[in-house]
């Protein structure tokens, strides 16, 4: 049976280039399956089209909300965030009474609220603030948006183990954080010179096990496959350790290697970057070995174990996908706060200035710092909805689609399934969304 979809928007410019770890099969981040993809926002979409979208809200819908906090001590080889360097905690005070003028004049817009249940700290680094800055920041927050109590909140916050002892993770726990995320990316010493993050073993093992015995729940260990110096050795001996160290989940990243792009990265020399085939194999053997120890692939390079919520979410076909990455449950919407971040609120979504003085210098003229953003269409948020479901249930039905794609084409290569009507991603499917997602969801002109 030819199975075509009907093509009717979509077509247009390409997603920038990148260069891929393997060609058998890639990690992916959730920017590039976000579906239209953040280069596609422009300027006439703004704050006034934020404030209208946060007034338009129903007063009962929850609102999921994410600070980002962009300091950092330490300078990362492999960086490709924008972050601001800095020494001194006390450098972060202006930033943190701009992003309490941003709660309040989003607030000012929202007519009703319910307690936030979700709420994550991103980075840079956010313990390079001190204790009392983030006391004062997670007060502010209750105060101006309402935080909830409820034993079933999800609390999360990025961690660098250099930035944070005992006494941190004691004060998260008592603010009502539940969940962590550390960043390790490789435990081999070689690896950890060349991208100038030195970072041992303990230093990592010791935080893990003081979340653990405070109850903090799924916590998230990172790594990142392409580094330089990386060897399938050198990944299967990290791989054993953290395994050792029992987390929930185990994410795996891709260094994507653009010094054109991150001035961090020039001080890595293409040469000291694994080969193609070296990287085929870095993600192959991590695949199996994080299989074979028992954990399952929930999308996009997470892993959780299988007695995990996630894990259970996507056996009972309850998996969602949202800005915040995989949920029990749907997404929602999303409130960003911070420089460059992300908001998606209905079909608007938008991001922040990704300076400095552009975010401040908004807030300075009492304005919300929106940048740019894009409100979908009709179709556009039928497809994004479509593409979410592939993501989250693996299988949809083929006439949900709204694009002229060949799907006997990716059939043929062994990335869907095509039987009783739906169309279902293979195993190997799952590692190779960025060949299926093009196929399926061109992204739309300008
Ligand atoms: S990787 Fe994280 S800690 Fe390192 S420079 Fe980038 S944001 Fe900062």
């Amino acid at each position: 049976m030819s199975v075509h979809a009907k093509r009717t928007a979509f077509q247009g410019a390409s997603r920038p280039p990148r260069e891929p770890l393997s060609g058998a099969g890639d990690l992916v981040s959730a920017t590039e399956v976000a579906y239209p993809a953040p280069h596609h926002y422009h300027e006439g979409v703004g704050a006034p089209e934020l404030e209208s979208a946060l007034a338009e809200r129903p007063d009962e819908a929850s609102l999921a909300v994410k600070v980002r906090l962009p300091f950092c001590r330490h300078a990362c080889r492999f960086c490709a965030s924008q972050c601001v360097p800095s020494h001194d905690s006390r450098q972060a005070e202006p930033y943190l009474s701009r992003l309490d003028r941003e709660m309040v004049l989003a607030r000012r817009r929202l007519s009703g609220l319910p307690p936030v249940s979700r709420l994550h700290w991103g980075g840079g680094t956010p313990a390079f603030l001190a204790l009392d800055q983030m006391s004062d920041l997670f007060d502010r927050l209750d105060a101006r948006l309402g935080l909830s109590a409820a034993r079933d909140r999800d609390f999360s916050i990025e961690l660098d183990p250099r930035e944070a002892d005992m006494l941190t993770l004691r004060h998260l726990q008592a603010l009502g954080f539940n969940r962590l995320s550390l960043g390790v990316q490789e435990l081999d010493s070689r690896v950890q010179q060349a991208i100038n993050r030195i970072q041992p073993r303990a230093l990592t093992e010791a935080l893990v096990d003081e979340a653990d015995r405070l109850g903090f729940r799924e916590l998230t260990l990172s790594l990142m496959l392409g580094l330089p110096f990386q060897t399938p050795q050198g990944l299967a001996d990290t791989l054993e350790q953290v395994l050792g160290m029992a987390p929930a989940r185990i994410r795996l990243h891709r260094y994507d290697h653009r010094p054109e792009r991150h001035l961090a990265q020039r001080a890595i020399h293409r040469d000291w970057l694994p080969d193609a085939a070296t990287r085929r194999r870095l993600l192959t053997e991590a695949r199996a070995h994080l299989d074979a120890a028992g954990y399952v692939h929930i999308g996009l390079g997470l892993f959780a174990r299988r007695d995990d919520r996630l894990a259970q979410a996507r056996a009972s076909g309850n998996l969602g996908h949202g800005p915040l990455g995989f949920t029990q449950g749907p997404a929602g919407d999303l409130l960003g706060l911070g420089m460059g971040a992300h908001s998606r609120i209905g079909e608007l979504w938008v991001r922040n200035a990704d300076t400095l003085a552009g975010y401040e210098g908004a807030l300075d003229a009492s304005r919300l710092p929106t940048a740019c953003g894009i409100r979908l269409t009709p179709d556009q948020q039928h497809h994004q909805a479509t593409l979410e479901a592939l993501l989250c249930s693996r299988s949809i039905d083929p006439a949900t689609l709204s694009t002229g794609a060949d799907l006997e084409a990716l059939c043929t290569e062994g990335l869907v399934d095509l039987a009783g009507g739906r169309m279902a991603l293979t195993a190997e499917g799952h590692w190779q969304l960025p060949r299926i997602l093009e196929t399926l969801a061109p992204p739309p002109g300008p």
